[in-house]
């Protein structure tokens, strides 16, 4: 589907601060984020929305997004709770229709919530520094692998 900018962000042909890719997904900065290190999770393939979403995959999204949500707590952009969202057709008010999967940083004291920040995304916390804050999240990434490596040592000499 060459006219949906998300293909195009998965194909490299559209830019996009890509913070982890795989085989089947990608995750990217949101360029009118509600908090610095909003992104976006999507399957590579394209599907418009949850309808047209392979089950198994949509799993492996939210298996994503989680992992995220677990990273940014653990990244230096100090997030203490996100909000995953995914806005599933025009009426749930779906902009792009390529199904994408909102996981956005939260910090205590945060005076907007996710539906607030949807009206003010983009003039509030914007990603003034991308390489910098998706280098933050895979820094959290990077310890959560470590954590969880470290927790499956000590169940084997448990
Ligand atoms: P939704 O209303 O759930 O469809 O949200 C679509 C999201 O995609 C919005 O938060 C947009 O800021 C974001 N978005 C649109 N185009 C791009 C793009 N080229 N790169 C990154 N994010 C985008
Ligand atoms: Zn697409």
């Amino acid at each position: 589907m060459s006219a949906c900018i998300f293909c195009g962000i998965v194909a490299g042909t559209a830019p996009a601060t890509k913070v982890h890719e795989d085989d089947t997904l990608c995750a990217f900065l949101d360029i009118r984020p509600i908090t610095r290190g909003h992104m976006l999770v999507i399957p590579k393939l394209h599907a418009t929305n949850l309808d047209d979403l392979d089950a198994a995959l949509g799993a492996r999204l939210f298996a994503l997004g989680h992992r995220m949500a677990k990273a940014l707590r653990r990244s230096t952009l100090g997030a203490d709770g996100a909000n995953l969202i995914l806005n599933d057709g025009k009426s749930a008010f779906q902009t792009v229709h390529h199904v994408h999967l909102h996981v956005v940083p939260r910090h205590t004291g945060d005076i907007r919530s996710f539906a607030t920040g949807m009206l003010f995304r983009g003039r509030v916390g914007s990603q003034p520094d991308p390489a910098t804050t998706a280098a933050a999240i895979r820094t959290g990434l990077d310890r959560l692998d470590l954590e969880e490596s470290g927790a499956k040592d000590k169940e084997q000499h448990a």
